[in-house]
């Protein structure tokens, strides 16, 4: 199979996705992430739209990429004017880049709608733009937008605004879905016409607003395509553009199409983390390959299988795209939920026993009494652990008294009562018991800071912990006591994250538990030694 070039548009088009706003050092940074990954061309932004996009070409001078062309992207010129003259394909010219790709109309219909020409003066403006572009000494990819739409509609047009870019010397004539409404037997019916005109080599740029960039995009290769333009998570106006997260491992994987190497393709899921991580946006969990639950098993039936043949329900190994299957433990689990989780903590549990059978009793007993593991992965594992016969626990509770006391004062803006709230904690270090007390702005901050008092003289490392997200609910639907609660929270030590849960029908109490464990889960993976 034809060898194909990867174009990611992430920092142009994947920019335009509502709520993404990138720097000219996160884009920077991307660039060098793609590199890695094996991109073939990164589109780096436009130049003659704004001062960022200049900006960020003057500095990706200095970048050594090592699989990589940049492009810069542009439009073809005005209409009634002089390529020379036309400061959007001087700016292209002067991006201090290899290859540039140029955006121009190939619809009869938005010809003379939006651009408000005459069909030849597009034309033209095409055939210009590139002869002027290729004299400077560039690769140039001619986008044609609108294409697919232009072909039902005026078929020839459509033909001859890429024949026109052919002759103009264009490198590769790219076939756009701009509104992403093409279905794939449509876009395969038109790159067999197009074929038959041209033999330029082609592109596909396809965006998603009917669910259908990845199909239409792999459509097209069968067709004969050979680039390949999307985003990295798919990002993109609207709906957004091709994911490429999901294009490169279905070339891959699925079509034999060696467009990265084994290693770079592992690197898949980082380099999604990572851009979303810069994009500020939350990674999508359910996106396909490189979700964090894109490989996740919960029903008791399936990991059952899961541990007798890893893909027994999975469509590929998930260590080749750089992700790993991820078991939940929940009330729908079996025994094999529990036998696999613990393998993968390297706790030792045999099937057959006891063992696993009493601790998938007492997990189901805990979900009916409000815990949930799924998202609370720290305190399963502590579940496991305090199994075994030779647990030692680094702390141990003796008890605890929290108080909160509402006192009246002089009223201020911001409220007219001071609330204060003190903890007292006696917990088991070995063999000595530490008494100690600490306020805090609420009773579960106070509890946090007088258990910290505790166990710092043991633990200073213990310094680092803090606890980034506090969420409670409130469960009415599965309990019935009315106000059974759970709390869930994540801590950090700056490295890693960690979901512990507590759950009761004191807020207090159940915040307690989650605490607890966080602490005791980070301890346990610090195996600090006790300074004293
Ligand atoms: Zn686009």
């Amino acid at each position: 199979m034809a060898q194909v070039q990867l174009y990611d548009t992430v920092l142009r088009d994947g920019a335009q996705r509502e709520g993404i706003s990138f720097s000219v050092t996160d884009k920077l940074d991307i660039v060098q992430k793609l590199d890695q990954l094996g991109i073939h061309f990164i589109e780096g932004g436009w130049p003659g739209s704004n001062p960022k996009d200049v900006e960020f070409f003057n500095r990706a001078r200095q970048l050594t990429l090592h699989n990589a062309i940049l492009v810069a992207f542009g439009s073809t010129r005005r209409s009634k004017a002089k390529a020379e003259k036309d400061a959007n394909l001087q700016a292209l010219a002067e991006a201090g880049v290899k290859a540039v790709t140029i955006v121009g109309k190939s619809s009869a219909l938005q010809v003379s709608q939006v651009l408000e020409t005459t069909l030849e003066e597009n034309l033209s403006m095409i055939a210009d733009s590139i002869r002027y572009l290729k004299t400077k000494g560039l690769t140039v990819f001619f986008d044609a937008e609108h294409f697919f739409d232009g072909f039902k509609n005026n078929p020839d047009y459509a033909l001859r605004c890429l024949t026109v870019a052919a002759e103009a010397g264009g490198d590769c004539l790219v076939l756009c879905d701009t509104n992403g409404g093409t279905v794939p037997a449509e876009v395969i019916a038109a790159i067999a016409v197009v074929k038959g005109v041209t033999s330029v080599p082609l592109g596909i740029h396809a965006h998603n607003d009917a669910e259908l960039a990845v199909a239409n995009t792999l459509a097209a290769v069968n067709a004969g395509v050979t680039q390949v333009q999307g985003t990295i998570n798919g990002y993109g106006e609207r709906c957004g553009n091709a994911n490429l997260c999901s294009v490169i491992p279905a070339l891959k994987l699925k079509m034999g199409i060696d467009c990265v190497t084994d290693e770079q393709l592992a690197r898949l899921t980082e380099v999604a983390h990572y851009v979303s991580e810069v994009a500020n946006l939350i990674p999508d969990a359910f996106l396909p390959y490189v979700g964090l639950s894109a490989f996740s098993h919960k029903g008791g039936l399936h990991v059952a299988g899961l541990t007798r043949w890893e893909s027994s329900y999975q469509h590929v190994d998930p260590a080749l795209v750089g992700n790993r299957p991820k078991v939940l433990v929940s009330e729908l689990s079996g025994k094999g939920n529990i036998i696999y989780k613990a393998r993968e903590l390297g706790i030792s549990l045999p099937r057959e026993g006891k063992e696993a059978k009493n601790l998938l009793e007492r997990i189901k007993w805990l979900e009916s009494h409000g815990f949930q593991y799924e998202n609370a992965e720290a305190s399963f594992e502590l579940l496991l652990r305090k199994a075994q016969a030779d647990y030692q626990p680094p702390f141990e509770l003796v008890d605890f008294m929290v108080v909160v006391e509402t006192r009246r004062r002089k009223p201020t803006r911001r409220s007219l009562e001071e609330t204060l709230s003190e903890a007292m904690i006696k917990v088991r270090v070995g063999t000595e018991v530490m008494h100690t007390a600490a306020e805090g702005n609420g009773p579960v901050n106070a509890l946090d800071q007088a258990l910290r008092k505790a166990l710092l003289p043991f633990y200073p490392s213990l310094a680092q912990l803090k606890l980034v997200d506090y969420k409670v609910r409130i469960l009415e639907e599965s309990i019935g006591t009315g106000s059974q609660v759970r709390v869930l929270i994540e801590s950090s030590d700056g490295v890693s994250e960690w979901r512990t849960v507590g759950s009761s029908t004191n807020i207090i109490e159940a915040s307690w538990m989650a605490l607890a464990d966080s602490v005791e889960y980070w301890l346990l993976k610090q195996k600090t030694p006790r300074d004293a």
